[in-house]
C-alpha cells in the first residue's frame, strides 16, 4: 500500500464544467474523495460563462453530452439540435443531481495557487480567501477554452457605458434600441449577432479577418427522431469514439474530392450544404483536410454560398475569407449570420484594411476613418485556448517551477494529459492533446487518468513523475503531424489553435491533429502498457 498520507482529499480538482463533473463521478467510483473548486457561482464552465445572446452549441446535443451514465442518456430530453447555454446549464445541473455530485463540489472559490510540495509529495492549494487544502493528485480541468482574452487597444477603460468581453455578459444588460459594437468576428459574434440585431437599434462588427461560416441548420428534436437516438446510442457513442473530431459522424466516406469530377464535387456540397454542422467538412470528402486543392474547392463553395445569402457585394467582399484554408481557423456555424448583414441596423467596419481601430474613447470607437458612438461595447475577442486558464493560476511544480514559464516557448505535455516536472499533476484536454468534441475527449481523458490514479493506489506508489524524455517524443510528434495540416497555416490568421492570437508570444503547436480516435487509442495502449511515459515512486523508497 502507499504510504499512508494525510492530505484533506485525495484528488483536488478546478473547473466544475463536464471535466469536473465526470471526474467527481470516477474519482467516486474508485473509492476516492475529490473536492471540485469553481470560482464561478455556478457549475457548467463555459456554459455557465458564455450568456451571451445566442450562445449555443456547435456539437449536436445527443453526442454533446456525457455518457458515463446509460440511464441519464436514456431519461434526458433535448429540445433541439443545438442547445442554447441555458439548456447546457440544466443539463449539467440535472446530471449534477441525478448523480449526486454536489457534496464535492465548492463554488464561489478561486483558487489563488497550487504548488507542489517536494518534501510530503502533496499538492498544497490556496483559495483567493487564504483557505488551503492539501491532496495527492491535482487535476486541471479548467476548459480548453476559458481564459478571455481582451486585446490592448487603448483607451479600453474610458468608455462610458457597459465594455465587456462576450463570455462576461452583464446579467441585467438590456441592448434594445441600443447602437452596439462589437470587436471580433469569430465564432461567439456569429451567434451573437443575428440574435442582438433583433431588437438593437443597430450592431457594428470590427472585423479584422472574415472566418469559413457553415450552416448550423437548427432543429427542434421530433419524438420520432428522440426515439432514433435513444435506440442507437450504442452506435453513435462508438461513432464518436472512432471519429477524428470525436463526433458522431459518417466519416470516413471513402471518397476523395482529388478523385472526383468538378460537377459531382458540386452535386456532394450542394446536397450536405443544407444538413449542417461540421458535416459538411467531414461527411462529404476525406481530403478536405490535408490536401491544399481540394480544401480551396470547398473554400470556393463557401465563397459561393456567402455570395447568394449577402446582398451587398462590398460586404461579400469583406466576408469572404482570402488566404488561408478553411480550417486553419475554427469555423463559425451559422444561425443566420450573413443573412443579419442585409439588414439595415447591422454593419461592418474592416478594421484590417480600409481603418484600423485607433482607439476607444468615452463614446465609442475611433478608427483611422472614422468615429463611431455606441452605448454598448462588446469585445468578442476570444481566449487563450489551451493554456491560459492554467498559466493564470500559478501552478508550481518541482523546485518551484511555475507552469506558465515552463510553457513559455513551448507549450508541452505528455498527450496533453501529464507535463514532466509536475508530479501528481493531470490536465483533461491540456495543450497538445486533440480538438475535438470535448464530452469525448473529456471522458477519455478522466478514464485514463482514473486508470493510472487506482494503478498507483493499488500498487503503493505515492509519485507519478512524467518523464522529460516522453514529454519530448509527444511534442516533437505533435509538431510533426500539425506541420504536415492544412491547420498549421492559422498562424498567418491569428488562430487561437495555434495560440497565434496571443499578442507578444510565438505561435505554438498545441493541438494534436492526428485524430481524436488515434488519440484515445494512444491513451489506451498507454494505460494497458503500465504508463510507461511515467514513473511511479513510493515516498519511502
Ligand atoms: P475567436 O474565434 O478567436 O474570435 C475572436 C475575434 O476577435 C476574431 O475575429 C479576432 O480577429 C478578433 N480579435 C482578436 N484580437 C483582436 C484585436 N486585437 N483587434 C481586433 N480584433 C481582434 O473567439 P470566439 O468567437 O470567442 O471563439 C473562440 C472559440 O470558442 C471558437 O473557435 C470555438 O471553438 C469556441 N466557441 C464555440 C462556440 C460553440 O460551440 N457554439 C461558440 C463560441 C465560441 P482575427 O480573426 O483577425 O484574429
Amino acid at each position: 500500500m502507499a504510504a499512508e498520507q494525510q492530505t484533506d482529499f485525495d484528488v483536488i480538482a478546478v473547473g466544475a464544467g463536464f471535466a469536473g463533473l465526470a471526474l467527481i463521478q470516477s474519482v467516486r467510483e474508485a473509492g476516492l474523495s475529490i473536492k471540485v473548486f469553481d470560482k464561478a457561482s455556478d457549475i457548467g464552465g463555459t456554459w455557465n460563462w458564455n450568456r451571451y445572446p445566442g450562445a449555443a452549441s456547435d456539437s449536436e446535443c445527443y453526442y454533446y453530452c456525457l455518457t458515463f451514465s446509460k440511464e441519464l442518456l436514456q431519461d434526458w430530453s433535448w429540445s433541439v439540435r443545438y442547445p442554447g447555454w441555458e439548456e447546457n446549464l440544466s443539463y449539467m445541473h440535472y446530471v449534477a443531481d441525478q448523480c449526486d455530485l454536489w457534496p464535492h463540489i465548492q463554488l464561489n472559490t478561486a483558487i489563488a495557487s497550487a504548488d507542489y510540495q517536494e518534501d510530503s509529495n502533496v499538492w498544497l492549494v490556496k483559495t483567493a480567501s487564504g483557505e488551503e487544502f492539501t491532496c495527492k493528485y491535482f487535476v486541471s480541468a479548467m476548459g480548453m477554452i476559458s481564459e478571455p482574452v481582451v486585446p490592448n487597444i487603448p483607451g479600453k477603460d474610458k468608455f462610458n457605458g457597459p465594455c465587456f468581453h462576450s463570455s462576461r455578459w452583464p446579467e441585467d444588460l438590456d441592448y434594445a434600441g441600443k447602437r452596439v459594437g462589437i470587436i471580433g468576428a469569430g465564432a461567439t459574434t456569429v451567434q451573437m449577432l443575428p440574435v442582438m440585431a433583433e431588437t438593437a437599434a443597430d450592431v457594428t462588427v470590427f472585423q479584422r479577418t472574415p472566418n469559413f461560416v457553415m450552416p448550423a441548420v437548427q432543429q427542434e428534436m421530433t419524438p420520432e427522431w428522440e426515439k432514433e437516438i435513444k435506440e442507437n446510442y450504442d452506435e453513435i457513442l462508438a461513432k464518436c469514439r472512432n471519429h477524428v473530431f470525436g463526433m458522431a459522424f459518417d466519416s470516413p466516406v471513402g471518397r476523395d474530392l482529388a478523385d472526383t469530377p468538378p460537377e459531382e464535387v458540386q452535386r456532394v456540397f450542394e446536397e450536405h450544404w443544407p444538413r449542417g454542422s461540421f458535416r459538411f467538412v467531414f461527411e462529404t470528402f476525406d481530403d478536405l483536410l490535408s490536401n491544399a486543392d481540394s480544401n480551396k474547392a470547398a473554400a470556393d463553395f463557401i465563397a459561393g454560398k456567402i455570395k447568394e445569402k449577402v446582398k451587398d457585394p462590398e460586404l461579400v467582399e469583406l466576408l469572404t475569407p482570402e488566404g488561408y484554408p478553411l480550417f486553419a481557423k475554427r469555423p463559425p456555424l451559422d444561425h443566420g449570420y450573413y443573412e443579419a448583414y442585409n439588414r439595415d441596423n447591422v454593419h461592418l467596419v474592416d478594421i484590417k484594411d480600409r481603418e484600423p481601430i485607433v482607439e476607444i474613447t468615452e463614446t465609442g470607437i475611433r478608427t483611422t476613418e472614422n468615429e463611431y458612438e455606441f452605448d454598448i461595447i462588446v469585445f468578442a475577442t476570444g481566449f487563450q485556448a489551451y493554456t491560459g486558464a492554467q498559466e493564470a493560476l500559478p501552478i508550481r511544480g518541482r523546485n518551484g517551477l511555475l507552469l506558465r514559464d515552463k510553457w513559455e516557448d513551448v507549450s508541452g505535455s505528455i498527450m496533453g494529459v501529464f507535463v514532466a516536472e509536475f508530479p501528481n499533476l493531470f490536465m483533461v484536454t491540456g495543450p497538445q492533446a486533440p480538438f475535438a468534441n470535448l464530452p469525448t475527449s473529456i471522458e477519455e481523458n478522466v478514464k485514463y487518468i482514473i486508470e493510472c490514479i487506482s494503478k498507483m493506489e493499488k500498487e503503493g506508489f505515492d509519485i507519478c513523475e512524467p518523464q522529460q524524455a516522453a514529454e519530448d517524443e509527444w511534442v516533437a510528434h505533435t509538431a510533426e503531424i500539425h506541420d504536415q495540416t492544412l491547420m498549421a497555416q492559422g498562424h498567418k490568421v491569428h488562430s487561437w489553435m495555434m495560440g497565434a492570437n496571443i499578442e507578444d508570444r510565438n505561435p505554438r503547436v498545441l493541438i494534436y491533429f492526428g485524430g481524436a480516435n488515434v488519440y484515445y487509442d494512444k491513451l489506451q495502449e498507454s494505460a494497458d502498457a503500465g504508463f510507461p511515459e511515467v514513473e511511479f515512486k513510493s515516498a519511502a523508497a
